[in-house]
């Protein structure tokens, strides 16, 4: 999902300008956040890519450290990854898809001249060490449901990776759709913590949500 739209990010911006007025109580870091984070919506509707990095990442700084979204590229891209799995045909345990698990196998005679074929793809199970065959084994694949939220994000894109400025841009777009969404969760997160660490304070939160709306 990417949102481009100039509009969108102008009533995202009047959203935290809200928040800001809510947040009076709450302490200077989560103004300074709100501060950030508006600044960094204003740098993306100015195409302004390093602002808008840099923005993201002092929310980021803000953040006390178990509430940091870990930058990591690597991570990130295993953790959403769906889940891809074959189901050995004798010990019925998943194993995890890969294309380097195939080999193949020559087969009788009599089974060549019945499916034309002289070799066919297989792969052994690492558990029990059957040997299956790829084209009858059972696949799984398993998406991940929306929305989701891994703690990490992958590192800002380099302008010198991609041959033109609108493939960075639909890269940037990307990457700052996910940074912002995973800084969000830990925000809330933080938000809610610190709100229910304070005696009587998340009712006075309630009350000047009312008041604002
Ligand atoms: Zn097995």
């Amino acid at each position: 999902m990417f949102y481009s739209s100039y509009t969108y990010y102008k009533s995202l911006i009047t959203m935290y300008v809200r928040l800001v007025m809510m947040q009076a109580k709450l302490p200077d870091i989560n103004s300074a956040i709100v501060r950030h984070r508006t600044g960094a919506l204003v740098a993306m509707t100015q195409l302004n890519y390093s602002l808008c990095s840099t923005e993201l990442s002092a929310i980021n700084a803000l953040l006390p450290p178990e509430y940091k979204v870990k930058e990591d590229s690597e991570e990130y891209y295993k953790i959403i990854k769906s889940q891809d799995v074959l189901i050995c045909s004798k010990c019925e345990k998943e194993t995890e898809y890969n294309d380097g698990m195939f080999y193949f196998q020559s087969i009788s005679v009599e089974l060549q001249l019945l499916f034309s074929l002289e070799k066919i793809q297989v792969w052994n199970c690492p558990l029990c060490n059957n040997q299956n065959i790829k084209d009858g084994s059972k696949r799984i694949i398993r998406e991940k449901q929306n929305p989701f939220y891994t703690g990490y994000m992958p590192t800002v894109p380099k302008v010198s990776n991609f041959g033109n400025r609108l493939q960075y841009k639909h890269q940037f777009e990307k990457w700052f759709d996910i940074a912002l969404n995973e800084l969000e969760s830990k925000i809330g997160l933080y938000r809610t913590d610190y709100a229910k660490q304070q005696d009587g304070d998340e009712s006075d939160f309630e009350d000047e949500d009312d008041n604002v709306s």
